[in-house]
């Protein structure tokens, strides 16, 4: 359990990326829909999908370190379609917070229940999920399926930890799920993923919300990740200035956006490399020295010289997909 709670740094290293976890699942069982409940106040959060559900076999042995149902043999392994494949995500957090699950199949006519601890005061003050847990069977309508995880008290016996994710501004945590949530819908662009957040006043208040495309041409990616970042990210970034990117080379292709007018601030810098995060510092760090020697000309509506002259950074999204084996470049 030591060894749970230790190896859980790895994969959860904040409130943000444990969601990014949970709603990998979720598009990994083909949901549509994902909605995203979060309290920063005690660290919790809810996520609720409409994806295959979790049989009642599985029920049984999830939260168990290592277990997945993605990879059945070591030749799935170099043909991985899903996110996860390690199975340690759900034992991750379940390791470090009261984690309830509700889960319903198909063709199996009730819902299952893995929980940690009674609901606390967030929700069932909502009564987001009181409901649920007082009438277990019915959670999801009949013919339906999805999942619902309950996250409460993140980091709970890991008191230095939790206390530093309590003081991270709010801001901080909202730009970490916006980049997550774009990371993933721009590979996904028909599933629907929105945030809701509660608020001091114990309001729920949009963070955001991403309407899946109803259908989309694969070619057509420039409209793809405008779609996503109006969403997601609405009035930060300069859509007008925006540049598609379409590239292809042998088995390499290259898509993305970027701005011929760079913004402020920084965070608006995105790379994936197959589906997955590629954050190089130095190749970032070239990136933004290559654009200041360009010397661009920043917008009007983009200057704003109060004291010291800001630094300004290029904003863009680059998608680069290739061999499998490329990703070993990454490690
Ligand atoms: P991994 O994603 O690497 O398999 P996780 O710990 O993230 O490992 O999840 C463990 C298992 O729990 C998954 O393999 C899957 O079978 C199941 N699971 C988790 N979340 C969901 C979900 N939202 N819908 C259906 N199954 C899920
Ligand atoms: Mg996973």
């Amino acid at each position: 359990d030591v060894l749970r709670k230790l190896q859980s740094q790895i994969h959860v290293i904040s409130i943000a990326s444990a969601i990014n976890e949970i709603v990998q699942n979720s598009i990994d069982a083909q949901a549509t829909n994902i909605e995203i409940l979060l309290d920063l106040n005690t660290l919790s959060f809810q996520v609720r999908d409409n994806g295959i559900g979790i049989s009642p076999a599985d029920m049984i042995l999830i939260c168990k370190q290592h277990y997945t149902s993605k990879i059945r043999s070591s030749k799935d392994l170099a043909d991985i379609k899903t996110y996860g494949f390690h199975g340690m995500a759900l034992s991750s957090i379940d390791s470090i917070s009261k984690l309830t699950i509700i889960s319903k199949v198909k063709d199996y006519n009730g819902s299952r229940i893995k929980m940690h601890a009674g609901p606390t005061k967030f929700y069932s003050e909502q009564n987001i999920v009181k409901d649920i847990i007082d009438n277990p069977v019915h959670p999801f309508e009949k013919e339906s399926s999805g999942t619902i995880l309950i996250v409460r008290n993140l980091m709970y016996n890991l008191p230095v930890r939790s206390n530093m994710a309590k003081t991270e501004p709010q801001y901080r945590v909202f730009n970490a799920l916006r980049e997550y949530v774009l990371r993933l819908s721009i590979h996904n662009p028909t599933v629907c993923i929105s945030v809701k957040y509660l608020q001091q006043s114990n309001n729920l208040e949009s963070l955001f919300k991403y309407e899946g495309l109803k259908t989309y041409k694969e070619d057509n990616t420039f409209n793809v990740y405008l779609n996503v970042l109006r969403s997601i990210y609405e009035s930060i970034v300069p859509y007008n200035t925006l540049k598609g990117v379409s590239l292809k080379y042998k088995q390499y292709s290259v898509q993305g956006v970027i701005s011929k007018s760079p913004v402020r601030v920084k965070h608006l810098q995105f790379m994936n490399i197959n589906r997955r995060t590629y954050n190089n510092p130095t190749l970032l760090k070239t990136i933004n020295s290559l654009f200041r020697e360009c010397k661009f000309e920043p917008q009007e509506n983009t200057v704003k010289y109060v004291g010291r002259p800001y630094k300004f950074y290029p904003m863009f999204l680059i998608d680069i997909q290739g061999p499998k084996n490329m990703n070993d470049l990454i490690q």
